[in-house]
């Protein structure tokens, strides 16, 4: 699935979106150059899943920890992982159980350390606005589709 996104609002709206189908939890993968609108995507979705406060970019700290009522979700960079196994010294396999949220921004420098993705969502840059690239693994990550209406 395709969807351009003509502005930052535009992207915001999908996160919105995504968050009203992820009280389940899912991990989804954010991929896509610096700039192409990740963190903002993330930040979408944190504050629809009622975070109030600002969405820090993890790129130094790797990883942003949110207590969403009684959700939690982690917000991973993975940009500046040096080692995928540095992810095993910070023990991230608490990290990951079916009722957490996971967004993963650069999740292929995770390597084999980080869980499957429900949904992968590919941003680029188009001038001004982007085009953002949905694809389901699982029938989680169908489901989180099935929700998405016109933007
Ligand atoms: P990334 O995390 O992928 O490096 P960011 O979300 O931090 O990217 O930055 C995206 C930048 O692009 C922001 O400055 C944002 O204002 C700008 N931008 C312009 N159009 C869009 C759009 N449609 N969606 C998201 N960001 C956009
Ligand atoms: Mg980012």
């Amino acid at each position: 699935m395709q969807i351009n996104l003509a502005d930052e609002s535009n992207t915001l709206q999908l996160g919105q979106q995504l968050a009203a189908a992820l009280h389940q939890g899912g991990v989804i993968y954010l991929q896509g150059d610096l700039g192409a609108g990740k963190t903002t995507l993330s930040r979408g979705i944190i504050q629809a899943m009622g975070h109030s406060g600002s969405v820090k970019s993890p790129t130094y700290t790797l990883v942003e920890p949110y207590e969403l009522g009684a959700l939690r979700l982690y917000h991973f960079d993975l940009y500046r992982l040096a080692d995928p196994e540095e992810l095993e010294f910070m023990g991230i396999r608490d990290y990951f159980d079916d009722e957490v949220v996971c967004l993963v921004e650069w999740p292929d420098r995770g390597a084999d350390y980080i869980p499957s993705a429900d949904l992968e969502i590919n941003l680029t840059k188009q001038g001004h606005s982007r085009l953002a690239t949905l694809q389901a693994h699982t029938a989680r990550g169908q489901s989180l589709l099935g929700q998405l209406t016109n933007i």
